[in-house]
């Protein structure tokens, strides 16, 4: 095997390298005479590399922890289904995985988990995977921790993905850490960017740090893959071309690692949800300003008129008013409709983490300081009491119902 780190022919002697050496790993016999590495003090660590400024050190891509970062390929996609039907997290994800994998000169694969999900391999190649690695196993039909982990692991540990993307989805967020662990690998939740770059060719990884007050970029230069999740609704789908063709991979998993020490016993759909405002065009959300959770009836009957869904300021889920589900902000979900409704909302910073990229945002508050408004497209200061009905009645005469 040859040595990890070099000197090179344009090595001038100057004896930098030597001082630079934390380890004292480098040693030159005289001034003016090629300086000799000891490989068994050096631990790659990379100094002598930064202070020669001949550029003559040579140093294989080896990340500190000593992994053959190079040996990582391809971007690749956990594709989300629930019952067969994969979810649009994953094609946001094919999105934008799409433009790391042409920036890196890499493939785009996406990893299908399920029971009889051979067709829907299909529908991730339309949306732009070049490979899909399928596991389709009856123990897969429902998404299992602990299962879905283990293949995971092992698809990684197989075919070594360079750069790993998961919905930031309850499925994802819980699935991935445990991925990401046994695999040793550098993992950045809840991203709203990804680039590539151009330099290091590392993945830029973005997201909101200390409340949403500032933007942190990740870079994980050590460690593969990269993993990231990915906040629904922040990305744009990728567009579907059934023209497009693409490689189908089944994989063959062993059984062991498809045993589960839990059962799911059934599923049970939240009830309260009746429009998924991830999904949602419009959403009336509603704050600490409606006061009682009888009130929150006022906004379903707007949201009925213009076929809207129901969302939530922190306050009022706290307050037991309406369901988590509903909850927008940092901790909640994060929307993009094309009009978003708030009501009774102050609009504080966690608030406008999950709603202000909105095309339109509308926002009722009787007072006119509110920081909602620096953010709306429109404004009505008063009364949400008396604004909302007299809205749902002008909506009600102009969309004849
Ligand atoms: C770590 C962390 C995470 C958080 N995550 C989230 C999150 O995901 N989502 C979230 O929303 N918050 C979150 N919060 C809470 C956030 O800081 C705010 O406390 C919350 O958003 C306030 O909700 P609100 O605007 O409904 O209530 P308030 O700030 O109390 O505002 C109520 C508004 O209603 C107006 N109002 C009152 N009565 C009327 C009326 N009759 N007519 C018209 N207007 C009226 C008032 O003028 C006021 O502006 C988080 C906080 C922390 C610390």
């Amino acid at each position: 095997m040859s040595d990890p780190i070099k000197i090179t022919e344009k090595c001038v002697f100057c004896g930098m390298c030597v001082k630079a050496c934390p380890f004292g790993a480098i040693t030159q016999a005289q001034k003016k005479t090629a300086p000799v590495i000891d490989l068994q003090k050096c631990t790659l660590c990379g100094s002598c590399v930064v202070a020669c400024k001949f550029d003559a050190i040579w140093m294989k891509e080896k990340s500190s922890s000593g992994i053959d970062l190079a040996s990582f390929k391809d971007v690749w996609v956990f594709a989300e289904q629930h019952e067969g039907v994969i979810q649009s997290i994953t094609f946001e994800l094919l999105g934008e995985g799409r433009k790391l994998a042409d920036s890196l000169g890499m493939k785009l694969c996406a990893v299908l988990l399920g029971n009889n999900v051979q067709a829907r391999a299909d529908e991730l190649i339309a949306r732009g995977a070049d490979k899909v690695y399928l596991v389709d196993r009856p123990e897969l039909a429902y998404f299992q921790d602990e299962s879905y982990a283990n293949v995971l692991i092992e698809l990684v540990k197989k075919h070594k993905p360079n750069v790993f993307l998961c919905g930031a989805s309850t499925i994802g967020r819980s699935l991935v850490s445990r991925v990401a662990v046994p695999v040793n690998a550098g993992l950045t939740a809840d991203c709203t960017g990804l680039a590539i770059d151009p330099v290091t060719k590392n993945l830029l990884q973005t997201r909101p740090a200390f409340g949403g007050n500032i933007m942190a970029t990740i870079e994980a230069p050590n460690s593969r893959p990269q993993m990231s999740t990915v906040r629904h609704k922040v990305m744009k789908e990728a567009e579907v071309n059934p023209a497009r063709k693409g490689e189908v991979c089944l994989e063959t998993i062993a059984d062991v690692l498809l045993q589960c020490r839990a059962k799911r016993l059934k599923f049970i759909p939240e009830v309260e949800t009746t429009t998924n405002i991830a999904e949602a065009n419009i959403i009336v959300a509603g704050g600490r300003g409606m006061q009682t959770a009888e009130h929150f009836g006022m906004l379903r009957e707007l949201a009925d008129v213009i076929g809207a869904g129901v969302g939530a300021s922190r306050a009022a889920v706290d307050s037991n008013w309406i369901a988590y589900s509903h909850q927008v902000g940092q901790t909640g979900k994060t929307v993009c409709p094309k009009i978003y409704i708030a009501v009774g909302i102050s609009g504080q910073i966690q608030h406008l983490a999950g709603m202000q990229s909105s095309d339109i945002i509308v926002a009722i508050n009787k007072d006119p300081d509110a920081p909602i408004f620096k953010v709306a497209t429109y404004g009505i200061v008063g009364d949400l009491f008396t604004i909302l009905p007299l809205l749902t009645r002008e909506f009600k005469k102009v969309l004849g119902k």
